[in-house]
């Protein structure tokens, strides 16, 4: 039932993924792929999955942030990051533009870069437009965490990972960014590292 994730390195993370036609959209084949995607974010544990990362280079992103992922979350971490939980959901053929190009800058990981987050600087407005899983039109105005999700999501549409956006000199295990760099404020951590964007991040 769960679908193996790509890791940085397979092609198919770097290539640019195709549209798919209403008609596809709403096939059987894609109504199963998207649970099996579900499924698959849902273990991995994620709050995004593109349908490169499991080897479908079609343009297709599901995208869940669960009330109980938030739970262990402090909620100051949660207030300056914008998060909070987002309901299941499927786009297709998804283009993104960025409303509010304020830069907020947080560790964000990736499930084909496993075992490793980075300082990501994104935009913390975007506006996506994109088809449902009934191939209709919808609009999304996000902020916050949801707009670094749809950000990351859709870059991988291009074949376009986080450490292609990262801050290099943040680049750490997982195992070490718990033990040394998470308790931190963002500016603390970015002030040891002496990092390029200083000037402009967002407090947080
Ligand atoms: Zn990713």
């Amino acid at each position: 039932m769960l679908l193996k994730i790509r890791q940085a390195g397979d092609p198919v993370l770097r290539g640019s993924a195709r549209a798919l036609t209403p008609d596809e959209i709403r096939s059987s084949a894609i109504e199963e792929l998207i649970e099996r995607m579900r499924a698959t974010m849902s273990d991995a544990p994620g709050v995004g999955l593109a349908a490169p990362q499991i080897g479908e280079p079609i343009r297709l992103v599901v995208i869940e942030d669960r009330p109980d992922t938030l739970e262990g979350i402090s909620a100051e971490d949660l207030k300056a990051r914008e998060r909070s939980a987002i309901p299941f959901h499927a786009l297709f053929n998804p283009v993104l533009r960025i409303e509010d190009p304020t830069i907020a800058e947080f560790f964000e990981g990736c499930l084909s870069v496993h075992g490793f987050v980075a300082l990501v600087p994104r935009a913390i407005g975007v506006r996506v437009d994109a088809l449902d899983h009934h191939a209709n039109p919808m609009t999304i105005h996000a902020r916050g965490w949801y707009a670094r999700i749809l950000q990351h999501e859709t870059d991988h549409l291009e074949g376009t990972l986080c450490i292609d956006r990262m801050e290099p000199r943040s680049f750490t295990t997982s195992d070490n960014h718990a033990r040394y760099w998470r308790s931190k404020p963002i500016d603390e951590v970015a002030d040891t590292l002496g990092l390029r964007t200083a000037a402009v991040r967002k407090r947080g």
